[in-house]
């Protein structure tokens, strides 16, 4: 069983209202997690992010908390990251999240996806139409994407010519 998050519906339902506490789904056995990180963090990075060759992101960063990983995907260290959310600022895509980097989460939203009871109380909490539990695998024809064994994703993904 997995957990299919519909990232497109929750852009769409954070628009809507944007003071929306959204759950936060962790997977402790995705690759690349570098410590504790939202799926949704994960996924965009992964998903939608560019990939700029000289990733400003970085190089706006105050406290080097960005670097790019073997695959050219942005990741995050967050014992370095003071959320200062200039890196959010400076992207010309508005990839991320404003809330992604809060260091202060609300543990009550938290939930760790490797865990079935959990998995089913995060699905709960989400935005009606926005989680679900499923069997399905990868289908790219309907932009559902594998994040990692237990998690899919619904996004519009951004690829390169290199994939
Ligand atoms: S929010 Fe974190 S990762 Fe982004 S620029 Fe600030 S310190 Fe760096
Ligand atoms: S600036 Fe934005 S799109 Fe470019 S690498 Fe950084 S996060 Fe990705």
């Amino acid at each position: 069983m997995k957990v299919l998050i519909d990232m497109i519906k929750l852009r769409a339902a954070m628009t809507q209202n944007p003071s929306l506490a959204l759950p936060e789904a962790l997977c402790y056995n995705s690759a690349n997690t570098n410590g504790l990180k939202t799926i949704r963090e994960l996924a965009t990075f992964r998903f939608t992010c560019r990939r700029c060759e000289d990733a400003p992101c970085i190089g706006v960063c105050p406290a080097d908390a960005l670097e790019k990983d073997g695959d050219g995907i942005i990741m995050r260290h967050t014992n370095l990251c003071v959320s200062c959310k200039s890196c959010v600022t400076i992207c010309p895509f508005g990839t991320m999240m404003t809330d992604f980097f809060m260091h202060h989460r609300n543990k009550d939203l938290l939930y760790d996806l490797c865990d079935h009871d959990e998995a089913l109380k995060f699905v709960a909490a989400c935005p009606p139409g926005t989680a679900m539990l499923t069997d399905q695998n990868e289908k790219p024809e309907e932009h559902v994407y594998q994040l990692n064994e237990k998690v899919l994703i619904r996004e519009y993904i951004y690829t390169t010519e290199k994939e």
